[in-house]
């Protein structure tokens, strides 16, 4: 997961919404919930969905708000996510700011049994603790060699925070597939998300040992890397899948490699 800087709402989105609203036959002024949930439902399909899903492509930079997959703009390989459940919130229900576009998360993957779905697909309505527009959270993020994700003790947060956050990874939005009772990694996900952040891993890794080998690891040369990077997520500028592992490797190398010079 990677932060996400949450842009303004497109000005048609807020029109239209504000019609949706006053539009008496839609009786959105007495919509109660979650009895109306359906009702509710209906209103929101009535939103510019294309111009909602070109927006978020945007602003996440064609990534899955969870698990940094490729999404498109395409209501084929993106799904629109309330971040706080339709049916919790009627007033967030119809509001951009609490929308992420997210993946499929193995749905349209065949129709095996055995296939671990995550992200939305997985979540459904339940409540979410994590949160993608939370740079404080996000940065507490790490990375495992196995591919696993996990949520940083050493981050300052509260401990308390660290443990919903990972459960909210693990047993909410399933990003480290199905694991055990004791917390082992038994199967990857229909997506492959842990094999696909480990050949990340493994790829960075080979990087430090061609640049060490050429004597080039320091700091700079890798604060040039971090830089190029960080460029991907500014603007209208596509992402590379998985980028969040790459940027945190660097960065944990930097880390290490500026307490070796000092
Ligand atoms: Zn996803």
């Amino acid at each position: 997961m990677i932060y996400i800087r949450k842009r303004r709402t497109p000005d048609e989105v807020k029109k239209k919404v504000e019609e949706i609203k006053r539009t008496p036959d839609n009786g959105y002024d007495e919509l109660e919930l979650p009895e109306n949930t359906k009702q509710l439902r209906n209103l929101f399909e009535q939103m510019p969905k294309d111009q909602i899903r070109s927006a978020l492509f945007e602003e996440q930079h064609g990534l899955c708000a969870y698990c940094m997959k490729r999404i498109t703009s395409s209501s084929q390989k993106m799904k629109i996510e309330h971040y706080e459940a339709l049916s919790e919130n009627k007033e967030l229900a119809l509001d951009y700011q609490n929308y992420l576009g997210v993946c499929y998360g193995g749905e349209k993957d065949g129709d095996n049994k055995s296939h671990v779905l995550c992200c939305d697909a997985e979540r459904k309505d339940r409540k979410l603790t994590i949160n993608p527009w939370n740079k404080r959270q996000m940065e507490a993020i790490g990375y495992y060699r196995s591919g696993e994700i996990f949520v940083r003790q050493d981050e300052g947060l509260d401990p308390e925070l660290v443990e919903k956050m990972q459960k909210d990874i693990d047993n909410v939005l399933h990003l480290n597939g199905e694991k055990d009772s004791d917390g082992r990694i038994i199967r990857d996900t229909a997506t492959q998300l842990i094999a696909g952040r480990r050949s990340i891993c493994d790829s960075v890794h080979s990087q430090f040992e061609r640049w060490d080998k050429k004597h080039q690891l320091t700091p700079e040369f890798l604060q040039d890397k971090i830089l190029k990077l960080e460029k991907q997520l500014e603007e209208n500028n596509i992402a590379d899948e998985y980028i969040g592992v790459r940027l945190y490797l660097y960065k944990r190398k930097q880390k290490k490699l500026r307490k070796h010079f000092s």
